[in-house]
């Protein structure tokens, strides 16, 4: 079974015609890197697949579930798709701990207790433990940044989206986030990501998608991206 299929797409804002009749498939463990100019639709076509945006024509399935009319499955599908944004859209008044604890706690009806452990085996993951009492705000943006990474893998999620999830931190920061996201890839998770770092995609995707104008224009192996004429 896919992990999504996203088929025959296609979304307005008003009158402005996003994303045109965009196709994608993406099977378990497969890496999908999506590029292209900005305002070409990319954060749009992956804020799609969560129901962040409300699309007007066409099928997203995720990991077999369809959202119906009724929007009832809408939880399980955002359940099962992380989403790493990025401004990191920590909650300022709490704890990186509490951060990573609250929406299992909230959606998984996890007890406090069990859900703070898992937290901190996550932080322990992105290797920021030692930050787990601070506020987001004491943390520097790569920090932050690991800490949304750890809040979406608590929730046990079958595909993590990315959206330029490198885009606002400092070069320095960019580093500790993409190794964190390459030993994801490594462990075999399911990713989207939309991202400017071709240092990353030649690595890890494998798949390039290219976006323009809300299209598809082209989707192949990274190598035949980067070592064409
Ligand atoms: P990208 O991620 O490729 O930069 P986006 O998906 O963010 O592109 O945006 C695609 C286009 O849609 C842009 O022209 C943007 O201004 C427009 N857009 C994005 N969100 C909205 C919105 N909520 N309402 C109207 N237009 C929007
Ligand atoms: P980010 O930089 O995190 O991608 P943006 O600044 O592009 O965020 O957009 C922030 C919010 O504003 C998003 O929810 C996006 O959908 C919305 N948005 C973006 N472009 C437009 C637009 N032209 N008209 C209305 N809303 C927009």
């Amino acid at each position: 079974q896919p992990a999504i299929v996203i088929r025959n797409l296609d979304k307005w804002y008003g009158n402005y015609h996003v994303l045109r009749n965009v196709d994608l498939f993406v099977k378990p463990r497969e890496r999908i890197v999506i590029c292209g100019p900005s305002g070409s639709g990319k954060s749009t076509l992956i804020r799609c697949v969560n129901h962040l945006e409300e699309h007007q024509r066409g099928e997203i399935i995720v990991n077999g579930t369809a959202l119906n009319e009724s929007l009832k499955n809408i939880d399980t599908i955002r359940r099962d798709v992380g989403m790493v944004f990025q401004h990191f859209n920590l909650f300022p008044h709490l704890s990186v701990l509490e951060n990573c604890a609250l929406p299992q706690i909230l959606s998984r009806r996890t007890r406090r207790k069990d859900a703070e452990e898992r937290a901190m085996q996550f932080l322990e993951r992105v290797r920021i433990p030692d930050q787990a009492r601070k506020f987001p705000g004491q943390l520097s943006g790569g920090q932050q940044q690991r800490v949304a990474i750890a809040r979406a893998l608590c929730m046990a999620p079958k595909v993590m989206l990315f959206d330029e999830p490198t885009s606002a931190l400092d070069p320095e920061m960019v580093k500790e986030v993409l190794d964190t996201m390459v030993s994801l890839a490594e462990e075999g998770m399911t990713m989207i990501v939309v991202t400017h770092e071709m240092g990353f995609a030649r690595r890890v995707a494998n798949r390039v998608v290219f976006m323009d104008q809300g299209m598809i224009v082209e989707s192949n192996v990274p190598d035949a991206f980067f070592d064409a004429p």
